[in-house]
């Protein structure tokens, strides 16, 4: 029996992709075969691919000055490539609000000059700071923020004015979960294996003047690590994951057959409100997170007692409801609500809460 999983990441799949990528599994289409054995040269695989990209495009508006890029080596590889790639005059601003920011942060450091210009460290990343713009470097070469912080269990709900500098975003647990404008950004990229498929490949989205030719670049930034390559190659250089890719792009049409990003939408803000109105009024839990800022993905709490958490975590596994503890730096508890978490999950998990409160208080 399938149990509610509130997995960050890799994280839970639509039922009704499962299921069709079960039925072609060993014969796609009229090919023969598996998309897993298919050459990633051959035109079934190209369609493939071209389908899961026009789809993304489709689904995100993305205009047609932006190229869309398949790579692999998850989130933390871009944490090094946007540096790489994009520090011409090597300065760039960053938004510290978690730990994945303060990660990318801290390896774009190793090539430049690098600009913290707010941090919400403070008090535990709980909020996304007051941005001062007269702290912003306007010769930067990007600006970079994690829109959605998944262990925190915040989001940006106002985008910084960067002006003419690039804006990057890590969308690695908030693509696809509602509209965006994406002429707002110069990069977006996220890794598949939260809201979009399994785990395996990220996708970069790229303004097309911040494609740079870095051949007569010195020290040599290697072939696999220039978004060049990609571009220019259909992002078939080398052997992209085939089989990733293919999954995303069932993860998308399904999105599209519900109704796009806009019912997405909806659907999440519905899913946060059943969760966040429960945490409001127990007496047990508490979202520690500043209500402005809250995450519609990742719903963080705590019973303020480490024993109860532990005890929770555990009764809620033995209920079908699984991998509700938080992130292994903060502790607590973490309800990661994807696109493809059925409302009917968030219900149950707060009628578990209910009983867990009544029982425990
Ligand atoms: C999961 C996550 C990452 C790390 O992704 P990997 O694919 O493991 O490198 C980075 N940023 C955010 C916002 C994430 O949610």
């Amino acid at each position: 029996m399938r149990v509610y999983n509130f997995s960050a990441g890799p994280a839970v799949l639509p039922e009704d992709v499962l299921k069709k990528a079960a039925s072609e599994l060993t014969e796609y289409g009229a090919s023969g075969q598996s998309v897993m054995e298919m050459s990633h040269r051959s035109k079934e695989y190209e369609a493939v691919q071209n389908q899961c990209e026009a789809l993304l495009r489709e689904v995100l508006s993305i205009p047609y000055n932006y190229k869309v890029l398949f790579i692999q080596g998850g989130a933390h590889m871009q944490f090094e490539m946007i540096p790489l790639n994009l520090m011409k005059s090597e300065n760039a601003d960053f938004v510290i609000t978690g730990q994945w920011a303060e990660k990318a942060y801290k390896e774009a450091k190793n090539y430049g000059e690098v600009n913290a210009v707010a941090s919400s460290k403070d008090k535990t990343f709980s909020y996304i700071p007051e941005l001062d713009s007269s702290k912003f470097n306007k010769d930067a070469d990007f600006f970079h923020i994690c829109q959605n912080n998944t262990i925190f269990g915040t989001r940006f709900i106002e985008l910084p004015d960067t002006g003419n500098v690039p804006l990057v975003a890590d969308m690695s647990s908030c693509i696809l979960s509602e509209p965006i404008d994406v002429s707002k950004y110069g990069l977006i990229y996220a890794c598949a294996q939260k809201n979009m498929g399994p785990a395996g490949v990220t996708v970069v989205i790229i303004r097309d003047d911040l494609i740079y030719d870095l051949s007569g670049v010195f020290p040599r930034i290697p072939t696999m690590l220039q978004y060049k390559t990609y571009a220019d190659n259909n992002s078939l250089y080398n052997t992209p994951p085939t089989y990733a890719i293919y999954m995303c792009g069932l993860v998308l049409e399904w999105i599209k057959q519900k109704g796009g990003l806009s019912a997405m939408k909806e659907l999440n803000e519905q899913k946060a409100k059943v969760l966040y109105e429960y945490l409001d009024n127990s007496k047990l839990f508490k979202n520690p997170v500043d209500k402005k800022y809250r995450s519609l993905m990742n719903v963080t709490f705590v019973t303020g007692n480490e024993e109860l958490d532990k005890k929770f975590i555990k009764q809620a596994k033995e209920n079908g409801l699984v991998n509700l503890g938080g992130h292994r730096s903060v502790g607590g508890m973490r309800a990661s609500i994807y696109n493809a978490m059925p409302i009917e999950g968030v219900q149950k998990l707060v009628d578990f809460m209910k009983n867990f409160e009544a029982e425990n208080v």
